[in-house]
């Protein structure tokens, strides 16, 4: 299937924020997850994106009208149930999928955690920055923020959008004074150009929000799933970046964050 790099301009960003207002629609959850945000989490993938990342690992979590609805105090329910192995450090993360589409939902799921003692993190491509979402990231500990590229047109090619709003929410976030992490996905040929690399540093380098970036390097995991969903998958001939790639970016980065992390 051939994506359009524009009918998603056109989509309603918030196809999710409405129906069931108790329920969040999901596509999965993990228990013990070490990957996504401080300390050992529960990790609720939400159902739905308006990206078209040609490297995503999850497409079958693109389609706002999929996945299953879980009532959202159950979410707590689960939340509480494992809150003693949490630790100081962990607590919930919202992944996805997209999280900010069902951003009115999340932000009751994310006082009711606050409620039971529980921190929060959002993991978000940066969709979008409203009032609804300036509400959420005011009850966000931990943002962590996919940065897919700085230059514009290489994130419309990646992920068929611009990442305008991506920035605003990071501008916001800075100007708000809590944490965020940022992640960057390592695709060679794609999001490895030294200048880019440079710019993205140059752009967050005064920022002093931000913990640390994280280098996500690019796999093929996810393939059999666009093979399943009968998508073509435009980067077969791309291999996972090498060591020395990981370290010359690593390297870069180094010179404006205080923390970067290969993943
Ligand atoms: S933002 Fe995440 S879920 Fe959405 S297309 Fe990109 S990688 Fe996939």
């Amino acid at each position: 299937m051939h994506i359009p790099q524009n009918w998603l301009l056109e989509q309603d960003p918030s196809p999710l924020n409405e129906d069931a207002p108790d329920m969040l629609r999901i596509h999965s959850i993990e228990t013990f997850g070490t990957h996504d945000g401080p300390g050992i989490r529960m990790v609720v993938f939400a159902q739905g994106c308006q990206f078209r990342c040609l490297y995503c690992a999850n497409p079958d979590t693109w389609d706002v009208k999929g996945g299953a609805f879980k009532p959202i105090d159950d979410i707590v329910q689960m939340a509480i149930h494992q809150k003693p192995y949490f630790g100081k450090k962990g607590g919930v993360t919202i992944s996805g999928g997209e999280p900010t589409l069902q951003r009115s939902k999340l932000l009751t799921l994310f006082q009711k955690l606050h409620q039971a003692g529980i921190n929060t993190a959002l993991d978000s491509n940066g969709r979008l920055l409203n009032d609804e979402v300036k509400a959420l990231l005011n009850e966000t500990d931990y943002l962590l923020l996919d940065v897919k590229h700085i230059n514009d047109e290489w994130h419309h090619q990646l992920t068929g959008l611009s990442n305008s709003s991506v920035l605003k929410v990071a501008e916001y976030r800075e100007s708000t004074g809590k944490p965020m992490w940022l992640r960057y996905v390592l695709v060679p040929g794609w999001s490895d150009q030294e200048e880019y690399l440079h710019q993205l540093g140059q752009h967050f380098k005064d920022y002093t929000t931000i913990e640390k970036i994280e280098i996500q390097p690019y796999h093929r995991l996810g393939v059999h799933k666009w093979e399943a969903l009968q998508m073509e998958y435009q980067l077969s001939n791309v291999p996972p970046p090498s060591k020395e790639l990981l370290a010359k970016v690593a390297a870069i980065f180094q010179l404006y964050f205080k923390e970067v992390q290969v993943n």
